[in-house]
């Protein structure tokens, strides 16, 4: 693959376009035309999926003086497209826990008027990451709530937030998109070439966040592809070599979850090619080699290993101890020692 130099503040920066979740849009220019500009609004979905761009297209939204809303050329807009405006704040995720003193600082900027516009809207990406004690705070914001303050929390799972926050918010579940949809968006928005395109569109998962940083990834490709042969590595591999192996990987755990959503994927192709199923596979550049493995498997075991790496990437989640954890993937792996 050609790699290509990919402006990544399209999907981290506000913009005037963005790429479906139309019905949301709509719904929020209707109630802000109504006059019903939500006032806590929490925005959910898989990771990567444009919950933050539409947050951010939202805050532009409401700011912006132009005509045809959001213009991205009034003094407002400009000010959201380069990130400084002075009525909106994005606690964005730094990996990091939200703590009690952010939200403390965030509560008394709110209780200041706006600046510019109508609205101050402050933006509150993950907001799982927030400590109980952060969380307990925002509460209070959000039971009373001011009319010229917009609070947009986003979460992947609202489950995992305080009952109490979700319930005060108006919810917005983003849907995947469909995958001519991230297609047609690489090729045109972030120049992707045709091969690219159809390689990410089909692994993205309807994520086009995902997809637009995978190809902003220099190494994707090529690390995808150690992966997978790693795997096949491993079927051919016994008892011993297999642990010495799990014992070198799980030392770095971001990368260990990627290589387990990578496998994850493949053995779901690998279930559909050995129930001859009709539904397109997604590493669908491995069909041969992955067709020469589900040949020689059952559907069992296959299932097996879906439901343990599912349960492997649930437990790195819980912070579980990664070797173990992986240990116990790899140890059950099929052997095949006659693969390629
Ligand atoms: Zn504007």
């Amino acid at each position: 693959m050609v790699k290509l130099t990919v402006n990544m503040d399209d999907t981290q920066n506000f913009g005037i376009h963005i790429v479906g979740h139309e019905w949301a849009i709509d719904l929020l220019k209707r109630q802000e035309k109504n006059g019903r500009v939500p006032q806590s609004l929490l925005i959910t979905g898989p990771p990567n999926i444009g919950k933050s761009s539409v947050a951010r297209f939202f805050a532009q939204y409401l700011g912006c003086r132009g005509e045809n809303r959001p213009c991205g050329d009034c003094l407002s807009c400009r000010k959201v497209i380069s990130g400084n405006h002075p009525d909106i704040r994005v606690l964005d995720d730094d990996g990091e826990p939200l703590k009690i003193d952010q939200i403390r600082a965030l509560q008394h900027e709110l209780s200041l008027s706006p600046l510019e516009g109508r609205y101050r809207v402050a933006l509150l990406c993950n907001f799982e990451r927030a400590t109980t004690s952060a969380a307990n705070a925002l509460l209070k914001t959000l039971e009373e709530p001011t009319s010229s303050v917009v609070m947009i929390l986003t979460a992947s799972n609202p489950g995992d937030l305080l009952a109490t926050i979700v319930s005060r918010c108006q919810v917005l579940t983003l849907r995947p998109l469909p995958d001519a949809e991230i297609y047609d968006a690489l090729q045109n928005r972030w120049q992707a070439t045709l091969e690219q395109a159809e390689l990410l569109a089909q692994l993205a998962a309807g994520r086009l966040g995902w997809a637009v940083r995978a190809l902003a990834d220099e190494n994707f490709v090529e690390r995808r592809a150690q992966r997978f042969d790693d795997l096949l590595d491993l079927l051919r591999m016994h008892r011993a070599e297999r642990l010495a192996f799990a014992q070198e990987m799980s030392r770095d755990v971001a990368a260990l979850k990627e290589t387990l959503t990578l496998w994850l994927s493949i053995w779901r192709d690998l279930l559909l090619l050995q129930s001859d199923s009709q539904t397109k596979i997604v590493n669908l550049d491995w069909q041969d080699a992955l067709q020469n493995i589900a040949h020689r498997s059952d559907v069992s075991p296959i299932k097996e290993m879906i439901i343990r790496l599912i349960t492997a990437l649930v437990n790195l989640e819980r912070n579980v101890n990664p070797r173990l954890n992986l240990e116990v993937v790899l140890l059950k792996l099929p052997l095949y020692t006659d693969i390629r």
